[in-house]
């Protein structure tokens, strides 16, 4: 008999109820952190499952055949995450993120997404609605995602050759087929799209100028992300980081850059332009230039944990109360409170300690 794999990130399963004192009051509107950082994005894994197993997350050595994926039963409905989601745009959310693991591996995902679609945040508009995705099965659901009321979409790709993107998702995908799924995307009108290439040192960076040469002129952002030291299988070392300042000095040597503003106060990504108006590229860095000061995002986990941080090492389960028959108001008390008293920082506070700490897995909490 194999021997069965504990998750690594096994403590997930002794997190406990949000305690939030009993009289907590159900607050109105929106919520505010005790740095002043207000609620404002939300990210939900809807799967922890992926067809992928990028090295630098989750590795084959942990999510192995053996490994124990939640069962179904354990995933948060779409009426369950339907129903939280209008708690959350009660107290300030606008903007919903869906993501795992592969979230085009979700089962009915467009039926979600309608459903979605269909709220409107207390001032009568849409949310802004969008998922990130390997793109891999994008070629057959763009369509579908955007006749449910998908407007746009993140693809995630790391290298252009193909040596280089086989070996890093690790399940020998070709890059071709990721292209396709792009293209179709931008056929089903979910352009401008975002490209996200994670850039790890010795592994893909020779990718950076050809990713961007490609790109350029495609009124598509490829946003370069720092590698991150997420959850606790990744072995993830600060020499593999190359800095967003390098990728932007690369660049900027073949294709000359200018510094662009942000497009709102807070975004994670800095921009550039191609100085010769050929489109623009982001750099997220956040692990030389921690942005935690104007972090507004919680994620919700597949089974129903609320995360007030990527880096967190527990979560608060609100699938608790929702299957406990508790009403709106109760899990409005358990978010407000809960966000009354984040504090979280943990990019501006990374260090050799921190790096080994038991965090939770991105493709359980949502990347
Ligand atoms: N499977 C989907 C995808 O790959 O786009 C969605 C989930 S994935 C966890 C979300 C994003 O997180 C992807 O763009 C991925 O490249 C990024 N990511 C995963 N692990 C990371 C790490 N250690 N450092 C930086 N970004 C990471
Ligand atoms: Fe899967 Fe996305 Fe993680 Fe790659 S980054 S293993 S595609 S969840
Ligand atoms: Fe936000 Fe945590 Fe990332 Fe800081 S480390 S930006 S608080 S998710």
């Amino acid at each position: 008999m194999t021997e069965r794999i504990i998750p690594i990130a096994d403590n997930r399963y002794q997190q406990q109820i949000p305690h939030v004192p009993a009289d907590a009051p159900a607050p109105s509107g929106l919520l505010t952190d005790r740095r002043g950082r207000r609620l404002h994005d939300l990210r939900i894994s809807v799967t922890d499952r992926c067809n992928f197993r990028c090295t630098y997350c989750m590795p084959k050595s942990v999510f192995s055949k053996d490994y124990a994926f939640l069962p179904h039963a354990s995933l948060l409905s779409f009426e369950e995450i339907e129903r939280l989601v209008r708690v959350f745009v009660a107290h300030g959310v606008e903007k919903v993120r869906l993501t795992g693991g592969e979230p085009l591996l979700r089962k009915n995902i467009e039926r979600l997404i309608e459903m979605l679609a269909s709220l409107k945040t207390p001032a009568g508009e849409p949310l802004d609605l969008t998922l990130t995705t390997n793109g891999s099965l994008l070629g057959r659901k763009a369509r579908a995602l955007r006749d449910a009321g998908l407007k746009r979409v993140t693809i995630s790709l790391d290298a252009l050759d193909e040596t280089t993107f086989r070996r890093m998702n690790d399940v020998d995908f070709p890059v071709d087929d990721v292209l396709a799924g792009i293209a179709a995307a931008e056929r089903a009108g979910l352009a401008p799209l975002k490209i996200n290439m994670v850039v790890q040192r010795g592994v893909n960076d020779q990718e950076i100028v050809p990713m961007a040469r490609h790109f350029r002129g495609s009124g598509h952002i490829v946003r370069f992300i720092e590698f991150m030291d997420v959850g606790a299988s990744n072995g993830w070392r600060m020499d593999d980081v190359l800095p967003s300042a390098e990728v932007v000095r690369r660049i900027h040597e073949h294709h000359p850059l200018v510094s662009l503003q942000p497009n709102y106060p807070g975004e994670v990504a800095e921009r550039w332009a191609y100085a010769d108006g050929s489109g623009e590229i982001g750099a997220i860095s956040s692990v030389t230039q921690p942005f935690c000061g104007d972090c507004s995002r919680a994620r919700l986990s597949t089974e129903g944990r609320l995360y007030t941080c990527l880096f967190a090492t527990g979560g608060h389960d609100l699938r608790a109360l929702l299957r406990g028959g508790h009403d709106d108001a109760a899990l409005s008390a358990a978010i407000g409170h809960l966000w009354g008293q984040r504090e979280d920082r943990y990019s501006e506070q990374r260090s050799r300690e921190t790096a080994g700490l038991r965090k939770i897995e991105m493709s359980y909490i949502g990347g």
